[in-house]
């Protein structure tokens, strides 16, 4: 842990999240002022952030494997308490998002974070074919993912009322644009 340079060039995750993100959580010193201030730190994750960064830390498969199955990395906010927090200006956001896409990747995803992931496709699946957030298209995604038809379903009437959902998606101009980042993304 003492000499960041040196971990590069190592296979484990924590290498590996530094080589393609630059964010390096080797210069943790746990002094806890991320999981302090993190919202769902305590109420929602098993791990808090700082705890996180201590098991990527150990390079130990078991302790990575912890963190990729983890729920914590799937309800995280991305709302960047922590790095603003943290004296040593480790980017968790980025951490997290990384770890995310790895747990999907090697399928280790926490069986409680099907509902989070299935809106994450659904919003995806949405900027894919229209360039932008298509409130109707997205809820119809994320129910057939979810299975959950009859969930909320009552509040669809007052949304269309309320002008809040539109049936019909409207595109934007240059969706090749939008095309070219989704295939840079290997999405
Ligand atoms: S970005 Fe995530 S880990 Fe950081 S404070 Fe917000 S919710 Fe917590
Ligand atoms: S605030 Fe930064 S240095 Fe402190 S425990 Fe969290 S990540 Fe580590």
């Amino acid at each position: 842990m003492s000499d960041h340079s040196t971990h590069v060039e190592k296979n484990n995750l924590i290498s590996v999240l530094k080589k393609d993100t630059g964010v390096n959580v080797y210069k943790c010193y746990q002094c806890g002022k991320c999981s302090a201030g993190c919202p769902v730190a305590f109420d929602e994750m098993e791990y808090p952030p700082s705890v996180i960064m201590r098991l990527l830390q150990t390079e130990d498969p078991k302790n990575e494997d912890l963190v990729k199955k983890s729920y914590a990395i799937w309800v995280c906010l991305t709302c960047e308490m922590c790095y603003t927090r943290c004296p040593m200006e480790i980017d968790i956001p980025t951490v997290m998002d990384y770890v995310r896409q790895v747990s999907v990747k090697e399928k280790k995803t926490n069986p409680k974070a099907k509902t989070i992931i299935a809106s994450h496709e659904a919003f995806l699946s949405s900027i894919k074919s229209t360039g932008r957030l298509h409130e109707f298209g997205f809820v119809m995604g994320y129910k057939f993912k979810t299975f959950e038809f009859t969930k909320d379903v009552m509040l669809a009437p007052l949304m269309l009322q309320r002008g809040k959902l539109h049936l019909l998606p409207e595109k934007i101009k240059d969706l090749a644009h939008i095309a070219k980042i989704f295939k840079k993304t290997g999405k």
